[in-house]
């Protein structure tokens, strides 16, 4: 690709004030940039103590550093600028930087965007980056990490290239056959092309077969908390994220949206969704909490079924029957007599009532309990914690690493596979045409995932959750 004529700057730095900016500079006017700022351009790659002027005002004494292209990250000439954090300084240096002709403030993802470009990254590697910066515990910060080094990128071009060389055997074929010469030697290229296929085409169903380990570490695990008004969700939730999420009211249906926690669990991610209560009203807008809670309901991972255990007929028709496994919570245990010390609903010492209560629960599809808790008195809550963790790691942790870690990539890579069984699956007679189509296909599919071909429609939405300076 071209190289960009602009040269861009931002700051890729967190929000000021803070004790240290940094400023990025790339673009082929970056080292007149740094002459400009600071009269000067250190050696490649060495800290250099600098004073950064706007004519005769000196706005800051700084590091700067200079990154030579083509070795940079982003393939162009590099300078960075780390001053002073202050918003003053900030916008002095921002503001010195535009007045040089040829620079532009970067858009959002726009230095990364030309890592791409220049092919420092693959867009898997594009993907991982992003997934890098917004990782919120330590399994989602190694999957990021494995993914940015190629894990996936690698393998897909590894197989785009040995799908390559089937083609090439193919095409050699067809070739040979065109002109009417068909040789002995020849119809072993078929065979060969097409056992090449078949084992890219198993290789990469055993990649598709994860279990979307991989995805769901990405996503964070889902835990709905739903059941009937008033059963004290709210209240439990809030007692879990150890904050005010959500409006504890005592009157019914006053948490009219989905509200997310995002909790670390022994290093997995689980968002925690708290639903408006389940129940049919004429309020519109209580109905479309309803509605949005039984949507995201459906898409969990996993749904605590919360009731108020003092109220018999608590677990209520519109308690889902199918979908994720639901355990049911029996919640204001403080307000009933009779429990074991830890709060936990063992079967023993469910009294008759209680008991009846559990197995008329034939809807479970689990046939777990998440046992009783009392979200105000806390009691309960820390072995329910536990469980959803073990829960956690039981969804989350993958034996291997897993290659996927998107649905782009599954997409992509379903799509390949396909091709694959096509291509290996066509009557002989009319096989070279219809397998040297197929492989080019699954070639094709390869190439979009590692960004080598059809980029452009992916690119904004990849480049969408990407921030200026980055
Ligand atoms: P939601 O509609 O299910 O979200 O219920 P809320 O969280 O708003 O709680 C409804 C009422 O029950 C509030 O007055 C809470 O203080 C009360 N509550 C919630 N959990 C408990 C509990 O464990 N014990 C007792 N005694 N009251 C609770």
């Amino acid at each position: 690709m071209a190289p960009s004529a602009d040269t861009i700057f931002a700051l890729s730095s967190g929000r000021p004030p803070a004790a240290i900016a940094v400023i990025r500079i790339s673009g082929p006017q970056a080292g007149h940039a740094l002459q400009v700022l600071t009269s000067r351009i250190p050696e490649p790659r060495k800290a250099a103590l600098v004073r950064i002027r706007d004519g005769e005002d000196i706005i800051d004494e700084a590091l700067a550093l200079w990154f030579p292209g083509p070795n940079s990250e982003t393939g162009e000439d590099i300078a960075e600028l780390q001053l002073h954090g202050g918003r003053a300084v900030i916008a002095a240096a921002l503001g010195a930087l535009g007045k040089i002709s040829g620079l532009r403030p970067a858009e959002p993802g726009e230095f990364t965007r030309r890592a791409f470009e220049n092919g420092k990254l693959d867009l898997t590697a594009v993907e991982a980056l992003a997934d890098l910066v917004i990782a919120e515990t330590q399994a989602q910060r190694r999957q990021a990490f494995r993914q940015l080094k190629g894990a996936l990128g690698d393998r897909a071009e590894s197989w785009r290239q040995r799908l390559i060389g089937a083609l090439a055997l193919v095409e050699a074929r067809i070739d040979f056959s065109d002109e009417g010469d068909v040789q002995e030697s020849d119809s072993l290229l078929l065979p060969g092309a097409l056992a090449i296929a078949r084992e890219l085409a198993r290789e990469i169903e055993a990649a598709l077969d994860d279990n979307r380990y991989g995805e769901r570490l990405r996503d964070g695990l889902v835990v709905a908390i739903l059941g009937p008004p008033n059963a004290g969700k709210s209240t439990l939730l809030n007692r879990i994220a150890r904050r005010e999420a959500a409006i504890v009211s005592p009157y019914a249906g006053t948490t009219r949206d989905v509200i997310e926690v995002h909790l670390d669990l022994g290093g997995y991610p689980v968002t925690l969704l708290d639903t408006a209560g389940i129940r049919e009203s004429a309020d519109p807008v209580e109905a479309e909490g309803v509605r949005r809670a039984r949507a995201r309901a459906a898409e969990a991972d996993l749904v605590l079924w919360v009731v108020d255990a003092g109220e018999r007929g608590a677990a209520s028709p519109e308690m889902p029957s199918s979908g994720p496994p639901v355990w049911l919570v029996a919640n204001k245990s403080d307000l009933v007599q009779g429990r074991n010390e830890q709060g936990f609903m063992d079967n023993e010492s469910l009294s008759g009532n209680e008991q009846q209560f559990s197995n008329s629960e034939s809807k479970f599809n689990s046939g777990e309990t998440g046992g009783s808790v009392s979200a105000v008195s806390g009691a309960g809550v820390d072995q329910l914690m536990d469980r959803i963790t073990r829960f956690a790691a039981q969804a989350l942790d993958s034996a291997e690493p897993t290659l996927i870690t998107r649905a782009r990539h599954r997409r992509t890579l379903s799509e390949a596979l396909e091709a694959l069984q096509r291509a290996t699956a066509a009557p002989a007679a009319s096989r070279e045409d219809l397998a040297a189509e197929e492989l080019r296909l699954a070639a094709r599919a390869l190439g979009r995932l590692t960004g080598r071909v059809d980029v452009e429609d992916v690119l904004d939405v990849i480049f969408r959750d990407f921030c200026v300076g980055k």
